[in-house]
């Protein structure tokens, strides 16, 4: 059954090759959306937008810190798709420093394409939503959010994630009597190249021992959730965070 059959969906730094966003375009384009796929860099883009299996899914550049930029790039995925159904923001940067070392740059990078990044994408497609009385918002947040690093990212990465879980439920809250929905993905441990060649093999070994499913998740892993998310599957969630992470929270 495909489960996004006539849907349009915009994911962020969906471009790299290894990453969620990638691996969500993928399966969104193999449940029958058409994807728009958001990223920095222009060739990387269209590549990954080519790559996609079915007719007419789009790369386009967008730093989702430029809040004109991504305004600009909603008008023109909503003229070339149509309409816009669901918007995953998914671009994040981590850095995986100490409370003391983070200074005023490392701060605004981390928040800003993360938290900031997220408001914006959000603002530029909530008009388009409401007045469709539809539209799914899945973000990107992280178990960092929930336990407060420990992996890889720093405090301000923690920071920026948790930002985006309040921020989701706010958005449900707000956008609800609109028809339009808002739901947030911690993913735990993902092998993406986020962390590629940055974590020790201690690191690694460490990391893995906290993990019941005792194995690092795959992005098509946390794919499959923002599907559920993205879906009418999940037509009455809204406002919830939805863990990822191979029962690493269990307590
Ligand atoms: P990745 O580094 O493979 O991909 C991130 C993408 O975001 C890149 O293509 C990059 O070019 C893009 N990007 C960066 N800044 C941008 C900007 N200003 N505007 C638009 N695009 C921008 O990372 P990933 O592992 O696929 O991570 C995807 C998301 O999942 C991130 O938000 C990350 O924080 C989150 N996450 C990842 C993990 C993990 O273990 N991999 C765990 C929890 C959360």
């Amino acid at each position: 059954m495909k489960l996004l059959d006539g849907k349009t969906a915009i994911i962020t730094g969906a471009a790299s090759p290894r990453g969620l966003g990638k691996a969500t375009a993928l399966l969104f384009a193999q449940h029958g959306a058409r994807v728009a796929i958001l990223d920095l860099d222009m060739d990387e883009a269209s590549e990954a937008a080519a790559d996609l299996p079915g007719q007419g899914h789009q790369g386009f550049v967008c730093d989702v810190t430029d809040r004109a930029a991504c305004m600009v790039v909603a008008e023109e995925v909503i003229a070339q798709f149509g309409h816009v159904d669901i918007v995953v923001n998914n671009a994040g940067i981590t850095q995986p420093l100490k409370l003391m070392d983070i200074q005023p740059d490392n701060y605004d990078a981390v928040l800003d394409v993360n938290l900031r990044g997220t408001l914006y994408m959000s603002q530029a497609l909530i008009p388009h939503f409401r007045a469709r009385q539809n539209g799914s918002i899945v973000n990107m947040s992280s178990v960092s959010a929930q336990r407060g690093g420990g992996i890889f990212g720093g405090p301000h990465y923690s920071a920026a994630k948790a930002g985006i879980l309040g921020l989701t439920k706010a958005m449900a809250r707000e956008l609800a009597p609109d028809g339009v929905r808002a739901n947030a993905i911690c993913p735990g441990f993902i092998d993406t190249d986020i962390t590629a060649g940055k974590l020790t093999n201690d690191m690694r070994a460490q990391v893995l021992a906290g993990i019941p499913l005792g194995r690092a998740g795959t992005a098509q892993d946390v794919a499959g959730c923002c599907l559920f998310l993205a879906s009418d599957l999940s037509a009455y969630v809204t406002g919830s965070e939805v863990d990822v992470n191979g029962g690493s929270l269990i307590h």
